[in-house]
């Protein structure tokens, strides 16, 4: 059978990982979260104090660092999913935290950390036969992709499931704080000036508000199987 990329991008909370690690697992196909590797970047300026009491980013050092900075996957030996690292060491947990999303938006925006992520994600695809998830994946990551999906959700709904998720996880979570979170992100994503989140020309639109996840699974199973057949 063919081997393809599939891109998913969309807005924050949507539930584009949940779809794309189904879809990876299902097919055999090696799943990437670049939303972790911008959160991991994200951590690595918190722990070196990079950013001010305002939230503002010391960019210049950032930029002097960022070479130090090495993100890879490993897969968890219990549940079989991909974990973020940051230079080797396991940060899956630690970058979903509340903290990490309110300062990772700014961090995204940079053209200099996008650039280097970027590169890594293509040499990622290069084999293809990968399902890679994020903001830009259809439109400046893999503009070629075959299969190119754009989720999204309201804003409530989307807050609703992140406020379960880190509730689930055991994690400090309010719901106004999330909404606004959520709120937040969408506007910085989708105004920077380098790859803003839009929708590729090409791309096949999920508003997911109200199926469930075996519906989104099967949607998304038959979008895969007439690409590749
Ligand atoms: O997907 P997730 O919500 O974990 O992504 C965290 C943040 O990383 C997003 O809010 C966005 O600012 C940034 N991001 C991005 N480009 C990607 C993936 C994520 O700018 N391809």
């Amino acid at each position: 059978m063919k081997k393809i990329i599939v891109a998913i991008d969309g807005h924050s909370s949507c539930g584009k990982s949940t779809m794309a690690k189904d879809l990876a697992r299902e097919v055999g196909y090696i799943y990437v979260d670049t939303g972790a590797m911008y959160r991991a970047v994200t951590l690595f300026a918190m722990r070196n104090n990079l950013f001010d009491a305002e939230g503002n980013i010391n960019t210049e050092r950032l930029e002097q660092l960022l070479p130090e900075v090495r993100i890879s996957f490993k897969l968890d030996p219990e549940t079989s999913r991909p974990m973020a690292c940051l230079n080797g060491e396991v940060v899956e947990q630690e970058i979903r935290s509340l903290e990490v999303s309110q300062h990772v938006s700014p961090i995204a925006a940079l053209p200099f950390v996008r650039a280097k992520l970027v590169e890594q994600q293509q040499a990622m695809g290069k084999e293809k036969g990968i399902v890679m998830d994020g903001r830009d994946i259809g439109t400046v990551v893999f503009p070629e992709a075959e299969l190119k999906i754009f989720v999204t959700a309201s804003a409530e709904i989307r807050a609703q499931r992140r406020y379960k998720e880190l509730q689930a996880k055991g994690m400090p979570a309010d719901f106004d704080d999330i909404l606004k979170n959520v709120e937040e992100r969408d506007y910085i994503d989708s105004h920077r000036a380098t790859s803003p989140l839009r929708q590729a020309d090409d791309a096949l639109v999920l508003d997911n508000s109200h199926l469930t996840i075996e519906e989104q699974k099967k949607w998304l199973m038959e979008k895969f199987n007439e690409k590749t057949k």
